[in-house]
C-alpha cells in the first residue's frame, strides 16, 4: 500500500512505526502522521504500543518482533528516532544510535519489502560534519559491530568529551549504512526508499541536557545557528515529507536541515570534487 500525501485524506492510510515516539522530534511526527489519519506503532521506553530498550539486543530483537506482528507483516514506513546525546555515556549513545537504529532497519526489512513503496527515515544529525576529532577508527570500529574496538577508542578519548565523540561516530556510521544500503538490491529494489534527514539544534530534551551539563552547556549553547534554534514541528514536517510519494525520486539521500550552522561551519568543504 502506497503511503498517501500527508494532508490528503482519499484512500488508504498507512501504517508507520517510530522509534523514539515518546518524545521530541518523534512526539512531533507522530502527532503529524496521526492527524493525517495514518496508524502509529511507536517504540520507546515508556508511553508507546512497542515497549523496549534499544540499548540491549533483546530489547531490539522484542521491539523487531512486536512491531511485524502488530502491523500484519506489511509496513509502510518506519522513521527510526530513538537517540541519546551528550552527557549520556558515551557507550549507551553508541549502542543506541548506532546499534537501535541499524538493528532496526535490518529486522523491519521483510515486513517494509511486504508493503509496495515503503519509505524509511533515519534520523542523523549535523554533529556528522561539524563534530570536530571524530577518530575514523571509531566509526570504522563501529560499522564492523567491533565493540572491543569502540570501547578501545573511547577509552582512548577518555572523560568526558567520549560522550560527543561517540554521538558524532554514531551518526556518521548510521548514516554511511544507510548510503551504503539505500541503492541495493534489498533496499530500493523491494521498492524501499531509504534516506536520512540531519537535524541541527533542535529545542527537545536531548538538547536541553547538553544545555544544563555544566561540561556540554558552554559549547551547545554557543554553536552558532543562523534561524536560530529548531522546534520539533520543524523536522517533523521534512520527515512526514520524505514518507510520501512526492519524495520518491530521493534515494539515500542525507539532506541537511539545521538552520544554517552545517552551511557556516563546512561552507566550501562539500560538495567537492574528486579525481579518477
Ligand atoms: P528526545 O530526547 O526528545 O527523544 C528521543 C527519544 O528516544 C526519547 O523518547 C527516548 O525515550 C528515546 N530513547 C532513548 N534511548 C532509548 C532506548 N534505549 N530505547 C528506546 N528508546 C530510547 O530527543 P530528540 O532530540 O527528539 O531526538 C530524536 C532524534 O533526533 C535522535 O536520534 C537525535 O540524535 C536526533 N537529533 C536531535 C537533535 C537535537 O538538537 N534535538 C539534533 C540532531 C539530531
Amino acid at each position: 500500500m502506497m503511503m498517501r500525501k500527508t494532508g490528503d485524506h482519499e484512500g488508504p492510510m498507512g501504517t508507520i512505526a517510530i522509534s523514539g515516539s515518546a518524545s521530541g522530534i518523534g512526539a512531533a511526527t507522530r502527532a503529524m502522521l496521526e492527524a493525517d489519519g495514518h496508524t502509529v506503532i511507536g517504540i520507546d521506553l515508556r508511553d508507546a504500543e512497542v515497549i523496549a530498550d534499544l540499548c540491549t539486543d533483546e530489547g531490539r530483537r522484542s521491539a523487531v518482533a512486536d512491531v511485524a506482528q502488530r502491523c500484519g507483516g506489511a509496513l509502510d514506513g518506519f522513521v527510526s528516532g530513538a537517540g541519546l546525546g551528550p552527557p549520556a555515556p558515551a557507550a549507551s549513545i553508541t549502542e543506541v544510535n548506532y546499534f537501535g537504529s541499524q538493528n532496526l532497519l535490518e529486522g523491519l526489512r521483510p515486513a517494509l519489502a511486504a508493503a509496495s513503496g515503503a519509505s524509511v527515515v533515519q534520523i542523523g544529525s549535523n554533529s556528522t560534519t561539524i563534530t570536530p576529532n571524530v577518530p575514523d577508527a571509531l566509526v570504522e570500529a563501529i560499522l564492523d559491530e567491533d565493540r572491543r574496538a569502540i570501547t578501545a577508542v573511547l577509552d582512548d578519548i577518555g572523560e568526558p568529551f567520549d560522550s560527543a565523540i561517540a554521538y558524532g561516530a554514531s551518526k556518521i556510521a548510521i548514516t554511511r549504512w544507510c548510503r551504503r544500503q539505500a541503492v541495493t538490491d534489498e533496499w530500493v529494489g523491494q521498492d524501499i526508499r531509504l534516506n536520512v534527514i540531519a537535524p541541527g539544534a533542535v529545542q527537545t530534551p536531548l538538547l536541553e541536557r547538553g544545555d544544563d551539563d555544566p561540561v556540554y552547556g558552554p559549547l551547545t549553547t554557543q554553536l552558532p545557528v543562523p534561524t536560530g534554534r529548531g522546534t520539533p514541528d520543524d523536522i517533523a514536517t521534512w520527515i512526514t515529507f520524505m514518507l510520501t510519494p512526492a519524495a520518491r525520486f530521493a534515494c539515500g539521500s542525507v539532506v541537511f536541515v539545521d538552520g544554517g550552522s552545517d552551511a557556516l561551519i563546512r561552507t566550501d568543504d562539500w560538495p567537492s570534487t574528486f579525481s579518477t
